[in-house]
């Protein structure tokens, strides 16, 4: 198994690959900072949870780049306006037709990945994919409320921390 993930300490997405049930701890390799991976994460070769963050619940989606996806329209309809300024309306619809073809093969072509709605860390190469649900988007919105919940929890933290680190220095003797 091969996972991706974004490491805590310096923000690297660090790439492991030979992940097994046997692994004990991944390293980033930009900072050293390591992940020691839970007991009992998998049942019976499967992934029964995230390794690099406590979340449990896991979904599967295809392995398909968004913004390769968006980045080929994108260059099928700049490709197909001049077409249209030239005055080639056949070239015109044959560009964008070719070019939402070229997406739907490629979508249909790659495999599937699992991903943890927490920390988006992705495992590819799992086996037992067809166990995994398929993306939720009330799970998702629940992670990113909680996310957000949690950085504003943080700035106000920060804020309070270096209020008292500038009071006493601020206040009269
Ligand atoms: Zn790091
Ligand atoms: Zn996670």
């Amino acid at each position: 198994m091969r996972i991706t993930y974004r490491c805590h300490q310096c923000d690297a997405t660090c790439v492991e690959s030979n992940v097994t049930a046997q692994t004990r701890q991944l390293t980033c390799r930009s900072c050293g900072q390591t992940v020691r991976l839970p007991e009992g994460a998998w049942n019976e070769g499967r992934l029964q949870r995230c390794l690099v963050c406590p979340c449990r619940e896991l979904f599967v989606r295809k392995d398909f780049n968004q913004r390769l996806g968006v980045g080929i329209i994108v260059l099928g309809f700049a490709l197909s306006t001049v077409a249209w300024a030239l005055r080639r309306p056949l070239w015109t619809y044959g560009i964008l037709f070719a070019t939402a073809a070229i997406d739907m093969v490629l979508y249909f072509l790659v495999g599937n990945l699992v991903q943890c709605y927490r920390c988006h860390a992705e495992y590819r190469d799992l086996d037992q994919l067809e166990s995994y649900q398929p993306f939720d988007l009330e799970t998702h919105e629940r992670f990113r409320q909680e996310a957000a919940r949690v950085a504003v929890a943080r700035a106000a933290q920060a804020s309070t921390a270096s209020a008292a680190e500038s009071g006493p220095g601020t206040a009269p003797q």
